[in-house]
């Protein structure tokens, strides 16, 4: 393997496989065959993909319609159909597709035979309703405990945790007996055994990603190299194809550590990410950033976007169902907490990343991971000496993202963040 063929391959080869994975869609849609959508938050792949069912996630479906650009066309559609303006983008943009008969820039989406959600976020239940009313969608809510307050998970072994593990397998068993209703198959443990073993290929390589980016130069960038290995670790969780991906993904980025190859051809800060990307303008809102010399080493996103898979929790064959409900719990309720109490996910991103500011991107249409961040952000403040930036936009709607605005914003905290490192070499008599 040389040079030349290892680097770049990770992106390269994800982009493949989604666009395989939309042309799979295409071909149930046109076939009329079944398929589940199903969020980032807690997709249970590893169960539907037993039963042979197609997994859909509308979230990405949307996000490729915004770095298409023609997100907007279709928020103009749904909102005149009658949904506020106010509301989700993502959900605006997918009643376009459903209105369209599946029809998206990616290949034709297939109509939904189930929808499985969790309460991750409140905007997944409304949204199933659209599909329950549109389709007769079987609609499969399944509930995760999440954090009862600041600093008070319930920890594996303890009665409480128990109760909660046992909460979700229950759950799990109805949905497993949903799917044998719907598909008219019997559901195989041994099979949900090789695709557990696959996601825990998925979720260990996945941490390592992560972790590897505490070096410098950061060897991939979180927001955009990120988005491309999320939308793998999503779209082919719990298959032999992700975890070959990931497997050499990991190897790719060890190579980039091992010759100190990073992202940038300077990287002069190193910048967490919080709340999700401005996607109408995907490239030139990194370029924002990078133009400085500013390199996302993390982000909260690749946290709740890929379920919690995060932190890398390896499922227990042997008990499969049992291990499955275990690691639902601990990577939801981790996604979860990325979102709601992401002062204390960023205080520790600060210290294992040597991080030298926060660029925090709350977003007009996606309420559940923007309402706290203001919140978040003062918490923060008050803990630590670090420069922020706050910046609004959107992650769908053209119409609300002003880049000029975001520009002068960007060059200001730039600048604040070099006067600060002038300041600290004088002091340091550098
Ligand atoms: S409100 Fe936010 S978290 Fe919920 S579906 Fe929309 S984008 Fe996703």
């Amino acid at each position: 393997m040389t040079q030349e063929t290892i680097l770049g391959r990770g992106n390269m080869e994800g982009a493949r496989l989604v666009r395989q994975w939309f042309e799979q869609l295409d071909a149930t849609a046109k076939a009329g065959d079944p398929s589940a959508y199903v969020f980032v938050m807690g997709s249970f792949a590893e169960i539907l993909r037993c039963f042979d069912l197609p997994v859909v996630f509308p979230e990405i479906n949307s996000i490729q319609t915004a770095v298409r650009h023609v997100a907007h066309e279709m928020l103009n559609e749904a909102e005149d159909y009658g949904y506020s303006p106010d509301i989700c983008g993502y959900v605006k943009a997918d009643v376009s597709v459903q209105l369209r008969r599946g029809e998206h820039p990616m290949g034709r989406i297939p109509r939904p035979t189930l929808a499985v959600l969790t309460n991750a976020c409140n905007t997944y239940i409304k949204w199933a309703e659209i599909w329950e009313r549109m389709h007769g969608t079987r609609v499969f809510t399944l509930d995760v405990p999440g954090t009862r307050a600041a600093g008070r998970q319930s920890a594996p072994g303890s009665r409480e945790f128990e109760n909660d593990r046992r909460y979700v397998e229950g759950q799990i068993r109805e949905l497993i007996g949903v799917c044998e209703e719907l598909t008219g198959k019997r559901f195989d443990i041994d099979r949900l055994r090789q695709h557990l073993a696959w996601s825990n290929e998925m979720n260990g390589a996945w941490a390592r990603i992560l972790e590897l980016n505490r070096t410098r130069p950061a060897v991939f960038n979180a927001l955009t190299d990120g988005t491309i290995y999320l939308g793998v670790s999503n779209a082919l969780r719990a298959s032999e194809e992700g975890a070959r991906y990931f497997r050499e993904l990991a190897g790719e980025l060890a190579y980039k550590k091992a010759q100190g190859i990073g992202t940038l051809s300077e990287e002069t800060y190193r910048l967490v990410f919080v709340g999700v990307p401005c996607y109408p303008i995907f490239r030139r809102f990194n370029e924002l950033f990078t133009e400085w010399g500013g390199s996302f080493v993390c982000s909260t996103y690749l946290w709740f976007a890929s379920g919690g898979v995060n932190r890398g929790f390896q499922f227990d064959t042997d008990r499969p169902i049992e291990s499955l409900a275990e690691g639902a719990l601990l990577s939801v309720r981790d996604a979860m907490d990325s979102m709601f109490l992401n002062d204390r996910v960023i205080g520790e991103m600060i210290d294992e990343f040597a991080i030298d500011g926060v660029v925090y991107h709350p977003i007009k249409s996606c309420r559940t991971v923007s309402t706290g961040l203001a919140d978040g952000r003062r918490a923060l403040m008050e803990e630590r000496d670090i420069p922020s930036l706050f910046i609004e936009s959107d992650m769908m709607d053209r119409r609300v993202v002003s880049e000029a605005q975001m520009k002068n914003r960007a060059d200001a905290f730039f600048e604040g963040l070099a006067a600060r490192r002038q300041r600290e070499a004088a002091a340091s008599g550098g």
